[in-house]
């Protein structure tokens, strides 16, 4: 059963690796925000990424709140690719991604599927004060017996008021002081929650020549000493876990099921007051996110309303949209609008666009993937694929790598070839070829 388990968590760890976006490690620019031709996983779309990088750069200065980005371009032209690199750059602050139709579901109305979306992507920074001990230590010895060198005997002294915390901290301490390379005569800190020592410095009375590098180091003894501190942890969690983990109905596990229901706006006003109280009182802080919306076309009048109104509240995320499509009907109306997004709305959105690839820019993208999926390919391969690509579409081409190295393993080839690419081109289809085909039968099928 053990063995089950464990082969199942070793192949979901491959899966979320070769993700389609896993190959993403930032936005690649420099440090003046240039973007660099191939880094960071990113090749190309030059423009779009400094553009991007500079809406970063003021996210992360905490400037902006409640600001709203659209990105729009062909499919394809690597949106959500950057929409990804900037959460990676971002770093600790929360990030959320949805798909607009999400928020059609039957078990709660749209605004609050928006609503839950916007508060998992505020985050609240909250501070804590632990307990923690300072002492001096006074003596190392270390057992030779096991490490081989050093005297024979093990002694560890510390000066501190706290012995049982030290005596129940054991052996966690004595590794980490044997990694932290401890001497006799270190000032040190111990946090009594998590057991962590901090090297603090040194006093200069009593430094002896004993270093605790060996792995059994023996704690032996504790005289009085002084110091007792208190140390401050912040913890990061966002609005919406506060809810949850507040809504009576619900309780903290729904987080897990991701089933949390719809939250009573009276809990969400209680959270809210309580929240502007530990931040007046300097005890929390309020972190605005990012939400992305992919397919924002498939919004309805309803939820670009809503959407007009969450971002003028203070404490609203940067929301970063996305479209590939040109004029459109705007869902639910008989209005044509540019990506199916109201006008009054679309006034008060930053544009960042994608522009349509190279294919030499293509040629790289495939490469990086190769490598992801770890994928060896032939260079007449590659540029097969990078021809198919050109012709229907990238994702298209990228699907075409791992089909084609399935193949290529049937044929006992260690790299995939031509012939493999053909293989997987003739047995799927791309979208134009799947259209054409029911254009072509469509009398077969049922309507
Ligand atoms: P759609 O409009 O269809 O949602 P999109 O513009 O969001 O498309 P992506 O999904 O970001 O396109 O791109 C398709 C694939 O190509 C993804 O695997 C993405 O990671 C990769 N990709 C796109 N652009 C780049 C890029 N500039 N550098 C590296 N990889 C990219």
């Amino acid at each position: 059963m053990e063995s089950i388990i464990a082969a199942k968590a070793t192949d979901i760890s491959k899966l979320e690796r070769t993700g389609a976006h896993s190959h993403i490690r930032g936005l690649g620019l420099d440090d003046k925000l240039e973007s660099r031709p191939n880094s960071q996983g990113m090749v190309g779309q030059l423009k779009a990424r400094k553009a991007a990088g500079v809406i970063v750069k003021v996210i992360k200065q905490g400037k902006i709140s409640g600001r709203a980005i659209m990105m729009a371009g062909a499919p394809g032209t690597g949106k959500t690719a950057i929409a990804m690199a900037m959460s990676q750059e971002l770093g600790d602050v929360p990030f959320t991604s949805i798909a607009a139709s999400e928020v059609f579901s039957l078990e709660i109305s749209k605004t609050e599927s928006l609503t839950q979306a916007f508060r998992r992507s505020i985050g609240v920074r909250i501070k804590e004060e632990s307990e923690v001990i300072e002492g001096e230590v006074v003596e190392i010895q270390i057992d030779r017996s096991v490490t081989g060198v050093g005297p024979k005997t093990g002694k560890l002294t510390l000066k501190t008021t706290d012995m049982e915390t030290i005596y129940d901290l054991g052996q966690k301490m004595i590794t980490s002081l044997t990694k932290e390379k401890v001497m006799a005569g270190d000032v040190i800190q111990i946090d009594k929650t998590t057991g962590r020592i901090t090297r603090l410095g040194r006093s200069f009375t009593r430094a002896r020549d004993f270093d605790a590098t060996g792995p059994d180091v023996k704690f032996v003894q504790c005289p009085d000493g002084e110091l007792q501190t208190r140390k401050e942890i912040v913890h990061l969690v966002s609005l919406h876990e506060i809810d949850v983990i507040n809504s009576r109905q619900q309780g903290f596990l729904a987080l897990f099921s991701g089933e949390t229901g719809e939250i009573k706006s009276e809990v969400r006003e209680q959270i809210n007051q309580k929240i502007s109280e530990w931040c007046e009182e300097g005890k929390a802080e309020i972190v605005p996110g990012v939400l992305f919306i992919d397919e924002i076309h498939m919004l309805d009048m309803e939820c670009f309303s809503f959407l007009n109104r969450a971002l003028e509240d203070t404490m609203a995320p940067v929301v970063i949209m996305a479209s590939n499509r040109g004029m459109s009907r705007i869902r639910g109306t008989n209005y044509q609008s540019p990506h199916g997004v109201p006008i009054d709305f679309l006034d008060r959105l930053l544009i960042i666009s994608t522009q349509a690839y190279s294919e030499d820019d293509i040629r790289q993208i495939l490469k990086i993937r190769c490598d992801e999926e770890e994928v060896d390919m032939t260079e007449d391969a590659l540029a097969v694929l990078t021809k198919v690509a050109t012709e229907t579409s990238l994702r298209y081409a990228i699907h075409l790598i791992s089909t084609g190295h399935l193949v290529a393993q049937k044929r006992q080839a260690s790299k995939v070839d031509v012939v493999d690419i053909k293989r997987v081109y003739s047995l799927f289809l791309d979208e134009a070829r799947s259209v054409q085909y029911l254009k072509d039968y469509q009398d077969e099928y049922m309507y």
